[in-house]
């Protein structure tokens, strides 16, 4: 077994080796095996990135948009040549199978793709003449040095939520990726530099709560964004926002399926199993819940449970259709869910934990999972699990299923299935959550639109990527001005207005 690799920091444009005291092992789910350890940054180790991005602003902020945009098209070139190399990175460090993070990897590159616009989604306004020889015009200006912090859940991904938007504005950043699969974040670190991106613009520092901690009270970052956990969400919105920070923090979800009795049946179940069990269900868009209004939950539960048998569970590398979870530790989490379920009194319809992989047997292994007859005072209602497990949910109206949705704390990502265009319009309508789709159960919007949950779904006020993206990463100033000319108005101490 070759000995684990060094995964450091990533600052002013090359790797650095900070104090290093602590690191954390990253693990190939689908073995079981220790294959780098991560480098855990001190306050210290984070200020160096903040002062790196700090001297990079100052160039970076003013250069031409045409120049920027340069740098971003060819970031795109390089991201999309070496996407298959980033998906393996991917793999071998989450688990999720090879077509899954080529997937996330596209998505990311559909950011990219839309922050190339930059020239476009900068442009102010203008109005001339608002009073006699006054015009008034508004610019949106980079805000500085910002801080993203991501999940593991989707190592490429989440970060090209926020960071090709933030540099096209011509900001700065520094990167706390998830200390679980930190090598997606170098991997893209290495691709800006070979795209011409100035040493200084976009760093990487690995770490634990004492990186986030640091960055959060920095006072030369502007900005967080933050995508995790809701708990985690909460304190880095309340703690950054104390520091006089701009914060979106995303967090965690509980999505809601609901199928009313017209549904399309075959289509229904076949969404249900891609959304509830692809990505082992660590996807903060998976649908964990399915709530059948009857008379239609037995066809319901046996389609989906007849499509479950037919998945392969194994090794990401080797064509299986779902991978291994993160961690021991989670999928000893996810798999106490599954007792929990069953001790509550749900009736297993399939038992992940009797799953047989096709994988090394020391893998974090735990089969796709469903249970019918759950009720919503039961954990696995309550709670986000975060893993392979779908709960069949009774009900006898749409507004009952209605009522469940809108009454859980989260709000991220909703699907109501139907061929009835008018229940589906009345419940884009009336459910409270960020996100849904008509027919389509994980209904991620595309980089030109907004993303982002409701209620414990979403701390702050921006959504990520889209025009909201841009608005973030960017604050406005409105000019008015008057050229002189020969006619003057003279004095006239009275408040100004534009007559
Ligand atoms: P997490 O909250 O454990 O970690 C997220 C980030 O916070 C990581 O970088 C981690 O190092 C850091 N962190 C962990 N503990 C911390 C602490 N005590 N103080 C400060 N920072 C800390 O989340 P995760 O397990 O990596 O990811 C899964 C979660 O992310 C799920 O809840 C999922 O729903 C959520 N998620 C949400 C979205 C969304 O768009 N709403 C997208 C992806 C993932």
């Amino acid at each position: 077994m070759p000995s684990p690799t060094r995964i450091t920091h990533w600052i002013d444009g090359r790797e650095f080796t900070g104090d290093a005291e602590r690191h954390g092992d990253v693990y190939d789910p689908a073995t079981g095996q220790v294959t780098a350890q991560v480098d855990f940054a001190t306050a210290a180790d984070l200020d160096a990135a903040v002062q790196a991005a700090r001297r990079a602003f100052g160039e970076w902020g003013t250069t031409t948009l045409t120049k920027r945009m340069a740098v971003m098209f060819r970031f795109r070139e390089l991201l999309n040549e070496h996407k298959e190399e980033l998906a393996e990175i991917i793999t071998a460090q989450h688990g999720k199978v090879l077509s899954d993070a080529l997937g996330e990897v596209t998505r990311g590159l559909e950011v990219v793709e839309f922050a190339c616009g930059n020239a476009h989604l900068l442009k102010g306004g203008y109005s001339e003449a608002v009073s006699t020889g006054v015009d008034v015009y508004s610019i949106r200006q980079p805000i500085g040095v910002v801080g993203i912090i991501s999940p593991f859940n989707f190592p490429a991904m989440v970060p090209m939520w926020f960071f090709p938007i933030a540099i096209a504005a011509g900001n700065t950043v520094v990167l706390k990726p998830s200390e679980k699969d930190p090598g997606a974040a170098m991997f893209l670190a290495e691709l800006w530099s070979r795209a011409g991106l100035p040493d200084g613009v976009f760093n990487v520092v690995h770490g634990d709560k004492e990186a986030v901690d640091a960055l959060l009270v920095h006072p030369d970052v502007a900005s967080i964004s933050f995508v995790g956990s809701t708990a985690i969400a909460e304190y880095v919105y309340s703690t950054g926002t104390a520091h006089g920070k701009r914060v979106q923090a995303l967090g965690g979800a509980k999505n809601h399926m609901l199928v009313l009795p017209d549904a399309d049946l075959e289509l229904t179940a076949d969404s249900a199993v891609n959304a509830g069990f692809g990505s082992a269900g660590e996807r903060c868009m998976a649908i964990s819940v399915v709530l059948a209004v009857e008379p239609v939950a037995d066809d319901l539960v046996a389609a989906i449970a007849g499509r479950m048998a037919t998945l392969r569970t194994g090794d990401g590398r080797r064509g299986c259709d779902m991978g291994p979870l993160v961690t021991s530790a989670h999928r000893d989490k996810v798999a106490g869910y599954v007792a929990a379920g069953e001790a509550a009194g749900a009736t297993l319809v399939v038992d992940g934990r009797q799953v047989h992989p096709d994988g090394d047997e020391a893998g974090f292994w735990l089969g796709p999972t469903l249970f019918d007859h759950v009720t919503p005072d039961m954990t696995i209602y309550t709670d986000e699990i975060f893993g392979p497990v779908l709960s069949v949910v009774r009900v006898a109206s749409y507004e009952e299923g209605l009522e469940l949705i809108n009454s859980h704390p989260y709000g991220n990502g909703t699907a109501i299935f139907t061929c009835d265009g008018g229940a589906a319009r009345k419940f884009q309508q009336e459910v409270q959550v960020g996100m849904i789709g008509i027919n389509v159960p994980i209904p991620v919007p595309m980089a030109y639109y907004s993303f982002g949950g409701w209620k414990a779904s979403l701390f702050g006020d921006t959504h990520a990527h889209g025009a909201e993206g841009f608005h973030f990463f960017t604050r406005g100033k409105v000019v008015t001005s008057r050229w002189p000319d020969p006619v003057h108005g003279g004095i006239n101490l009275g408040f100004p207005t534009h007559g």
